[in-house]
């Protein structure tokens, strides 16, 4: 594969934590518009890997290039290029969505913040809700502003840790169907996930870590279902 045709390349990473060893050597490739999911059990290294990825923490040892730039050498220009959602949403409950919004928006530096802050929101389908405190918001909608955080920039890469912790039935079908529209919108995407079935119908590419390491790797379509979810349960559970 040509690297040009790839925004994610990690190479031999490796990440302690004193004794703990997160990451054992992971070799990841990931192609421009793809949308990669990747399960694991607790304490795998799903959340140590999207943290490096989004330049929040530094590998031991290995190379991380993302959208041709090296993490560690140019940690700015890849922030500038990715969007981060974790389960924590990161947003101040005593302002109103629209004052939220705006306030990422003018920290990257956008020139008419209020009104790309509008057409987020409006995106992510809060609309109604836009002048109330984010505090007043259900968890669903929490998660689905963090989405218009982290799109405001128009980032081309996504990285999202678990997102679907703590949602329930219905804010994860409405999260589902969000996803699908950003992925529609030809970003490529990395999660990481426990929940298989929504995590297996929206990727082009699942793959498995555990222990640090990847152990399983398929294209979602051509997938072995029987030898994925015979891994799957094995390592990661129901
Ligand atoms: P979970 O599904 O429970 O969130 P995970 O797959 O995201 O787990 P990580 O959070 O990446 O796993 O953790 C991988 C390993 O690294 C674990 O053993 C964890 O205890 C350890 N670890 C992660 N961050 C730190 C840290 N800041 N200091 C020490 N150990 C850490």
């Amino acid at each position: 594969m040509e690297s040009s045709e790839l925004d994610i390349i990690a190479e031999g990473v490796t990440k302690s934590f004193g004794n703990i060893q997160a990451l054992r050597g992971v070799d990841l490739k990931i192609k421009k518009g793809e949308f990669v999911t990747v399960f694991g059990p607790n304490g795998a290294g799903k959340t140590t890997l999207i943290k490096l990825l989004a330049t929040l923490t530094k590998p031991t040892s290995g190379k991380v290039i993302i959208a041709n730039h090296d993490i560690k050498k140019e940690p700015d220009k890849v922030r500038a290029l990715i969007g981060v959602i974790s389960h924590d949403p990161y947003l101040y409950g005593n302002l109103s969505a629209l004052e939220n919004i705006g306030f990422f928006a003018s920290l990257y530096g956008i020139s008419q913040p209020k009104e790309k802050a509008i057409q987020v929101i409006k995106q992510v389908g809060l609309e109604s809700r836009m002048h109330d405190l984010v505090r007043t918001f259900s968890r669903g909608m929490q998660q689905r502003l963090a989405v218009a955080r982290a799109i405001v920039h128009e980032p081309k890469i996504l990285l999202l840790d678990e997102p679907y912790t703590g949602l329930d039935q219905h804010g994860a079908r409405i999260f589902g169907e969000l996803l699908k529209w950003l992925k529609r919108e030809n970003r490529t995407i990395v999660m990481t996930t426990h929940n298989l079935t929504e995590g297996l119908e929206i990727s082009d590419r699942v793959a498995i870590i555990d222990g640090g390491k990847i152990i399983y790797e398929s294209d979602a379509r051509g997938i072995e279902l029987t030898k994925f979810k015979e891994i799957y349960f094995e390592k990661v559970g129901t």
